[in-house]
């Protein structure tokens, strides 16, 4: 993510969004592949959706509108269940026969192409199409019947725009754990959106089949080309988060917090992996650090490629950045150990530092400031994002 915010604004003001509702579906459809930014709290929704409503009718933007509002509808979810959207949210994920993840997702050996191709992808991008990603968990949770956290974990730590609401609600979407059934796909519908012309998988049969595609109805492996039904069938997913963030830590030095580069007569701006909005604050001097806290890693981890993209979109648009990695309290802990005359009091640190309203940043102190969202008044939970939508459209101008 090397790209400046200027570059990214130029993207969004040639954008037209007339095709997008029609052509969302199809992998080279009008999308725009925004969301490591959005996610990143790098470009707002709200700027997004200024640009286009200035230049274009309603009809032109609401259907881009509409996707946009799914991002919020799930931020606001996390906003009310917390980390109970780690778990199954409205009912059990039913007929579970795998725990860890299927080894041909992981290792992208599935035997259907267009899948296989976008594990590739994901691996070498960090981006998927929403379709892709739809394909992917399907065939994982409801296909493979795996348990959907593991699959949800592997994908969100791949993802450039890995976000917490956005990936595991919509795994559970799919895994029918937060929808009214399971999403499943079979080959001529995956054929129809990928632009490719697969025959004789696995999945190329008719609907009904579709759950007994690798186990039948014994819940026996069946025998399926490319697959050795004598070896497991999935693997634990394990990623080191805390070796992870050493090194990064070791990769990006020059960056590296430096107590001695801290200026006590200028406030904290402090930034996370879903603040690294390039504008916050731009008019005041301040001590701007991005804090990456081993927690929320251990919690949430992501490989060191897409952390380093992180740092990177942060290093090339934040001026004066420096990294923390330590937990808020442990930031803290060290700016109180400058050992001056005027040793700063708690409270009056605590009235100079910036944050942005968000669940993970709960635990700071400081001045809590908004994030921006599209419909502000729409702040409940809804159990469906149909009853959400219907409360936003009361806002739409
Ligand atoms: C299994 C699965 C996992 C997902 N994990 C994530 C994730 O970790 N982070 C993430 O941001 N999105 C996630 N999504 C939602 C969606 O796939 C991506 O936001 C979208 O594909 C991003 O590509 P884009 O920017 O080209 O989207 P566009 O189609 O150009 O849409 C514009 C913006 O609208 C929002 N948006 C569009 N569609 C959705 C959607 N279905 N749900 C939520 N927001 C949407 C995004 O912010 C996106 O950038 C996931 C979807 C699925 C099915």
């Amino acid at each position: 993510m090397n790209i400046t915010y200027a570059a990214l604004l130029e993207q969004v003001k040639a954008y037209h969004p007339g095709k997008y509702h029609a052509t969302r579906n199809y992998t080279n459809g009008a999308v725009t592949a925004w969301s490591p930014y959005i996610s990143r709290g790098f470009l707002s929704p709200v700027t997004v959706m200024d640009q286009l409503k200035s230049k274009y009718h309603q009809q032109e933007w609401i259907g881009f509108m509409q996707q946009m509002a799914w991002r919020e509808y799930f931020q606001r979810v996390w906003q009310h269940q917390g980390d109970l959207i780690l778990q199954d949210l409205k009912s059990t994920q039913s007929n579970v026969l795998l725990q860890g993840l299927p080894i041909p997702i992981s290792a992208g050996t599935t035997g259907i192409h267009a899948i296989d191709n976008a594990i590739h992808q994901l691996y070498d991008t960090g981006y998927l199409h929403n379709h892709l990603r739809m394909y992917i968990s399907m065939l994982h949770s409801n296909i493979f019947k795996a348990a959907w956290l593991p699959g949800a974990m592997w994908m969100y730590a791949n993802l450039l725009d890995h976000d917490p609401a956005a990936n595991f609600l919509s795994w559970q979407w799919v895994a029918g754990t937060f929808s009214s059934k399971q999403y499943v796909a079979n080959q001529e519908n995956i054929n129809k959106y990928t632009a490719t012309k697969q025959v004789g998988t696995f999945l190329d049969t008719a609907y009904e089949n579709l759950h007994e595609a690798i186990f039948d109805k014994t819940d026996q492996v069946k025998a399926i080309k490319g697959m050795d039904a004598s070896k497991p069938l999935d693997l634990p997913y394990e990623i080191d988060a805390i070796g992870i963030l050493k090194k990064i830590q070791n990769a990006n030095e020059a960056i590296n917090f430096n107590i001695n580069k801290i200026d006590l007569d200028k406030p904290f701006c402090i930034y996370n992996s879903f603040n690294l909005d390039p504008l916050w604050h731009t008019n005041e001097q301040a001590n701007r650090i991005v804090l990456l806290e081993p927690n929320h890693f251990k919690q949430f981890p992501v490989t060191e490629k897409v952390l380093q993209s992180i740092i990177d979109l942060a290093k090339n648009n934040i001026q004066g950045i420096q990294i923390f990695v330590g937990n808020f309290e442990a930031l803290i802990a060290d700016l109180g150990s400058i050992d001056t005359a005027d040793i700063i009091e708690k409270e009056n640190m605590q009235a100079k530092i910036y944050f942005k309203e968000h669940p993970t940043t709960q635990h700071y102190q400081g001045i809590r400031e908004q994030r921006d969202w599209l419909f502000p008044e729409v702040n409940g939970y809804y159990p469906s994002f149909f009853g959400y939508w219907k409360k936003c459209e009361k806002f739409l101008k």
